[in-house]
């Protein structure tokens, strides 16, 4: 039998300075941290730049797949993705979370040493946050907050006519693992003898539970002296997602299924669900990557960067918003019904 602790046995503070005690401080903005009735930040010049997200079991997230650490992580990873994407560097978060007693001390420690490990790889402070407790379920919610030089942050509504468009890393995974994992749990409802057959789907499924924040896209952004003109993360899907800089920026696009990068583990993913890999990368959410836009003449400075794809071009908006396929067809970007686009 597993350990189970209640968490009576601690009390509220008790239980704050048992999950909290071990994480580090790693910055000097952090001038007062978790134990008052407020922490104290100092950016010393720079701007602030802050983030929220609310996470619910059975929306968000679902226990049956998803394990406590890696929830953890997420749930810091999702917010930091946020400050990246607007071009700044995050420094603190806080953390609160609503649990019912079906959680135990131990599924709670699970949970912190996940949010743990994302601090420390990312050098964040955790600087408070609150508990409480809920009838039914887990709910969390993320601040993140960060920090960029005077002016430097980077809008969603400031692209220009003739500007590339951007995606770091590949798209299309998460959803994948998302669809293995349901599918995976009807099978194991209807038949809990059977064992989920995960093999050779460790990339799909990776991106799912364990998604990263594009800081290296930024840091190398920095490095070349890129500005982008535009920038945000794709959390909801590419079409979706780029559909946004267009409104914001007054403008159009043309984006080329052909430079959308997926990933061989995700092609064949999709192959195997017979769904079309650019939908579920046009479509399919979570993936976390960076869709910015940047001027032509900075083109010079990313084609050695294999981990930076071109996709497309930002034009006038009465060009509309277009997709070129594989087969030179040309279609309306929506941000659902791609399936209309299915050959
Ligand atoms: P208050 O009663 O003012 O809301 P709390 O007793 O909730 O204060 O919190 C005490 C300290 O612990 C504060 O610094 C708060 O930010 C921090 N804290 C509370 N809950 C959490 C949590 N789940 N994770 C991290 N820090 C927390
Ligand atoms: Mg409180």
């Amino acid at each position: 039998m597993e350990e189970r602790t209640e968490i009576e046995k601690l009390g509220e503070f008790g239980l704050i300075d048992h999950l909290t005690e071990n994480f580090e401080t790693f910055n000097a903005s952090t001038t007062l941290s978790i134990g008052d009735d407020a922490a104290v930040i100092d950016h010393f010049g720079k701007q602030t730049v802050i983030t929220t997200d609310l996470l619910v079991e059975g929306v968000h997230f679902d226990l049956m797949y998803t394990p406590l650490k890696h929830l953890g992580y997420k749930s810091v990873i999702v917010n930091l993705s946020d400050i990246f994407a607007m071009n700044a560097q995050p420094t603190q978060i806080t953390m609160s979370i609503a649990f019912s007693n079906r959680f135990s001390l131990e599924a709670l420690e699970e949970f912190y040493l996940g949010v743990q490990i994302a601090c420390e790889k990312y050098g964040v402070d955790l600087i408070g946050g609150d508990t409480s407790t809920s009838q039914k379920g887990l709910v969390i919610s993320v601040t993140a907050i960060g920090e960029v030089a005077p002016d430097k942050y980077v809008k969603r509504s400031t692209a220009e006519s003739g500007d590339l468009i951007c995606v770091s890393g590949d798209l299309g995974a998460a959803f994948l693992g998302l669809t293995l994992m349901e599918r995976e749990k009807k099978i194991f409802l209807e038949n809990p003898q059977v064992q989920p057959t995960l093999e050779n789907e460790d990339y799909i499924v990776g991106r799912l539970l364990r998604p990263e924040a594009r800081k290296d896209i930024i840091d190398y952004l920095t490095e070349q002296e890129i500005t982008p003109t535009a920038m945000m993360d794709i959390s909801d899907g590419l079409s979706s997602d780029i559909l946004h800089i267009c409104k914001q920026s007054n403008l159009g696009c043309r984006i080329y299924e052909e430079k959308i990068p997926i990933n061989e583990a995700t092609k064949a993913a999709a192959f195997k669900f017979g769904l079309d890999p650019t939908v579920c990368a046009l479509n399919g959410g979570e993936d976390y990557e960076l869709l910015f836009t940047m001027k032509q003449s900075d083109y010079d400075k990313i084609t050695l960067q294999e981990e930076i794809s071109v996709i497309g071009y930002m034009c006038d908006k009465e060009e509309g918003t277009k997709i070129i396929t594989k087969g030179n067809n040309v279609f309306d970007i929506n941000a659902q019904g791609w399936n209309a686009f299915s050959k």
